[in-house]
């Protein structure tokens, strides 16, 4: 996050022809979407005999740069029961195990279990434009698919939860703020306006916004409270013009129950009535969708109860870090996430998994789609 990854080192196409391949050789439908110029979601449908309800299991295909990594990025290695190697913890892993139990439902074809729409999302890392297109398929705003006509009754999300589930997770606005003065040569600084002198004084500010935040936004039982943290900044051309403009972006954590459209407005006016600067907020880039509780409890209920058969008792957590869950329950769909691995692995410079939670996680997949 916060670096260019469009680049098509970083695209997810060589896994998306995978996918075609695969979804091919089991024989179901499926279907590729192009979202962005060269990056697809691929999905694929498998209709259980008398099935009363139909599941979306999704995982995204996209992962993080390789840049200071420690191990092979690209080459895995098993190891004391761990596999090494990019995106194996966030989150193939994850969509492996969805596979292989997606693979088995379609073989085993056992009865009385659920319709199961596999996605495997692109761009969750940066924009998450795969998700919303994703959901676009059901709430109308992209064009409709034959493979999920109407919204599925839950959507499981894989993350590396380490066999727990997500049930509430928060969400993050970002956006950039800029600040304008008048450039002249740095021989002469009092005929122009610095932009970077401005922008300290905002940033004093915000840093005081951010520490009041606790008492400006009750905080989630399961999530914790409200964050503001700005992560970059840029501003100049050179050592001896005096900056006409000054950038910097903004990053603020939503917990569930939160508008996430209010919030950029709500740090303007706090900065406006304290501060006689020129600023403006530019349009988001994220737009702060959480996961919320309120929906999703008897599908976690059941699900735990698998994942107890399966892997002894874990538990229902909330998250600080956002999912593809959120954007689809923006559209009414109840959202769960649950996978294999840890988060402390995920984006690390010797990302690993744990195999043994991969293969549990495998089954318990397996078995809440055949009993969900
Ligand atoms: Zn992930």
């Amino acid at each position: 996050m916060g670096r260019d990854v469009s680049g098509p080192e970083y695209l997810e196409t060589r896994l998306t022809e995978w996918l075609g391949r695969f979804f091919d050789e089991l024989g179901v439908r499926w279907e590729s979407h192009e979202v962005l110029p060269g990056r697809s979601n691929v999905l694929a449908r498998y209709d259980s005999p008398g099935a009363a309800v139909t599941l979306l299991l999704d995982a995204h295909q996209d992962t993080v740069p390789v840049d200071g990594m420690v191990i092979p990025p690209f080459e895995p290695v098993i190891r004391d029961g761990r596999l090494y190697g990019r995106g194996s913890c966030d989150v193939k892993g994850g969509m492996a195990a969805m596979l292989a139990a997606f693979a088995r439902l379609v073989r085993e074809r056992p009865a009385g279990a659920a319709n199961v729409v596999m996605s495997c999302t692109c761009d969750e890392e940066a924009t998450a434009q795969g998700v919303k297109a994703l959901a676009g398929l059901w709430s109308g705003t992209d064009r409709p698919s034959a493979l999920l006509p109407t919204p599925p009754d839950l959507a499981l999300v894989a993350e590396p939860t380490g066999l727990n589930i997500i049930v509430a997770h928060k969400g993050a606005v970002r956006w950039k703020l800029r600040t304008k003065g008048r450039a002249c040569h740095s021989s002469r600084p009092h005929e122009g306006n610095n932009a970077v002198y401005r922008m300290a004084e905002v940033l004093t500010a915000l840093e005081r916004y951010a520490a009041e935040l606790p008492q400006m936004v009750p905080s989630h039982p399961l999530c914790g409270g409200a964050t503001l943290s700005v992560g970059r900044i840029l501003g100049g051309i050179s050592v001896n013009t005096v900056p006409d403009e000054c950038v910097i972006e903004i990053d603020r954590r939503v917990v569930p129950g939160e508008d996430p459209a209010s919030v950029i407005g709500h740090v303007e006016g706090w900065l406006r009535e304290r501060l006689d600067i020129d600023f403006e907020m530019l349009p988001p880039w994220l737009d702060g969708a959480t996961l919320s509780d309120h929906n999703n409890h008897g599908w976690a209920d059941r699900l735990m109860t698998h994942i107890a058969g399966v892997a002894g008792p874990h538990e229902k957590q909330g998250a600080w870090y956002g999912t593809n869950a959120s954007r689809i329950a923006t559209t009414g769909v109840p959202g769960l996430v649950f996978g294999p691995g840890s988060i402390d692995q995920a984006h690390t410079i010797d990302e690993w998994i744990d195999l043994q939670q991969l293969r549990q996680a495998t089954e318990i997949y397996y078995q809440f789609c055949r009993n969900p």
